[in-house]
């Protein structure tokens, strides 16, 4: 695909992401060739620096970009570095950007940038909408002369309302169009790979059912803690910062039907479909049933003693904030009537995993039952990370006199494809961006669906009558309390488990 030559502009640019993400993203692509011939990036923040001293910080001095910088030939390095530039906004993001659009216009001007620019929000969210209309002001969304394209990072909303009031926000100032609503799970090959798994095989959609299928599970684990971000995390959860997003999206192309082709809007659609056909728990009684939440006390992990959510940093002694949460729903579609889903994410869990288990259906007449295993066991397992691949558990017969059966493995490591360099999901997501791909951005009304479902999961872990709180220590897989919500279907599939 082309990409157009064109100027990236950070809003935020002094901050975290853009040092740990960003910038080694674009060194990658500097690196594959893959930056257009005129490309330039422009920092922007309150931070006083000059593009002298922004280069320092982003290149010459980010640990982020040490161990891919320290063999490199001091030219090739400065071609790279010489791409940036910083501009100082001022005490406030909120204040006009007269001076912000002159920049602009004389790095365009001498730097040949077509008049094509990104703007990338990664600041604060609640500087979002404030930045769009600033840009608006002075003209910066005005696609006469060059394209424009906002990045927005998450999180998209604290809730549905807000979620609406950030479309209905910036929409007044940028077309949908030139909207990309990043997340970061999208820029993953595997997730990415469930479409290719699902759409590109003969052996795998006819069982993708109802008939076939006896449950779905979805695991997101993260070993660590909140480490230094109680402060947000607080604010946030498990909900919030996992579940709403990245494991909505893995929902939502699990669950999808097959799209008429591959055009953005055409998977768009398909996924918006699907998360319009979540069934949305509302009375109490099914919340309940349905919604386990806790938070990791404090405890010994390896002998090394551990605190608890409450005794972070940042967190209040009485939070009710969940550090885990697991949720069963159904769907209401022909495809998936009955089959339920399970999905969990939690932190300090025994070890860092993301993967999708499709349980198959035990065949309906048992020839081998008395060895013990049965073809529930038959499982399709994706693993997003890490040890990105696919796995798939079958029984085979143990050799020797009757029908012993034991589970065999046909296991893919994407690290196999040793030849093929797979890129970051940063790097992914940005070259796509660059070249109006919106395919692996979340729509405006896809970000509303997924929010449509979690709110009033979120509303009732606030507001509900008897709503429990649990504990688990850290390095054990949550409370023993969630392994209710799975019994009548299993029981939930810990990694390195069979
Ligand atoms: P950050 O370091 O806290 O903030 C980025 C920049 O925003 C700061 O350097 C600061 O620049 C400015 N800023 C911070 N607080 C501000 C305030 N109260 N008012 C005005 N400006 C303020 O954040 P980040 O970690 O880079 O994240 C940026 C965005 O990406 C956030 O929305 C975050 O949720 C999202 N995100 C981050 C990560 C990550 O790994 N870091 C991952 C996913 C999403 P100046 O003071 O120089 O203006």
């Amino acid at each position: 695909k082309k990409t157009d030559n064109q100027m990236l502009v950070i809003f935020g640019a002094s901050g975290d992401l853009t040092a740990r993400k960003l910038i080694p993203a674009l060194f990658n692509l500097y690196v594959a060739k893959q930056l257009p011939e005129n490309f330039i990036v422009l920092g922007a923040s309150r931070s006083d620096m000059s593009d002298e001293e922004f280069r320092n910080r982003v290149v010459y001095d980010s640990p982020y970009l040490k161990s891919k910088i320290e063999d490199l030939k001091e030219n090739y390095l400065k071609g790279f570095t010489n791409m940036f530039f910083y501009e100082d906004l001022g005490s406030d993001y909120t204040a006009e950007y007269s001076g912000l659009a002159k920049r602009i216009e004389a790095l365009n001007a001498s730097k040949g940038t077509d008049s094509n620019y990104i703007f990338y929000f990664s600041t604060p969210p609640s500087l979002y909408e404030p930045i769009a209309k600033n840009l608006a002001e002075v003209g910066l969304n005005n696609q006469e002369l060059g394209w424009k394209r906002l990045i927005v990072e998450k999180p998209f909303g604290y809730s549905l309302e807000t979620a609406k009031n950030l479309n209905k926000g910036l929409q007044q100032y940028f077309k949908e169009s030139q909207i990309y609503r990043i997340d970061h799970y999208l820029g993953k090959e595997t997730v990415q790979n469930l479409l290719v798994t699902r759409f590109s095989n003969s052996i795998f959609e006819p069982l993708w059912n109802r008939n076939y299928i006896h449950h779905v599970e979805i695991t997101n684990a993260e070993s660590v803690g909140v480490e230094k971000r109680g402060g947000y995390y607080d604010k946030s959860g498990a909900l919030r910062d996992m579940f709403q997003n990245h494991l909505m999206q893995i929902v939502s192309l699990v669950v999808m039907e097959p799209p008429i082709g591959n055009e953005p809007e055409e998977i768009r659609n398909e996924k918006v479909k699907a998360l319009k056909s979540l069934r949305i728990m509302r009375d109490e009684q099914t919340l309940f049933g349905n919604t386990i939440r806790a938070q990791y006390v404090a405890s010994e992990i390896n002998g090394e003693s551990v605190k608890g959510y409450r005794e972070e940093d940042g967190v209040n002694s009485d939070s009710t904030t969940e550090t885990y949460a697991a949720i069963k729903f159904y769907v209401d579609n022909w495809r998936w009537h009955g089959v339920p889903f399970y999905v969990r994410t939690a932190k300090r869990m025994p070890t860092k995993v993301t993967e999708v288990i499709i349980h198959f259906k035990t065949p309906h007449h048992q020839i081998f039952s008395d060895s013990g295993l049965n073809s529930k066991d038959n499982k399709l397992i994706i693993r997003i990370q890490p040890d990105e691949g696919i796995l798939m558990k079958f029984g085979v017969k143990v050799p020797g006199q009757g029908f012993k059966v034991e589970r065999a493995n046909l296991d893919f490591y994407y690290s196999s494809l040793a030849e093929t360099y797979v890129m970051e999901a940063y790097e992914r997501l940005l070259l796509d961006a660059m070249q109006g791909d919106a395919t692996l951005y979340a729509r405006a009304d896809e970000v509303e669906a997924a929010w449509e479902f979690v709110d009033p999961i979120l509303d009732y872990w606030k507001n509900g009558k008897d709503v429990r709180m649990y504990g688990y220590a850290a390095g054990v897989w949550g409370p023993e309390n969630a392994d209710e919500l799975i019994e009548d279907f299993g029981y939930w599939r810990n990694p390195g488990e069979n």
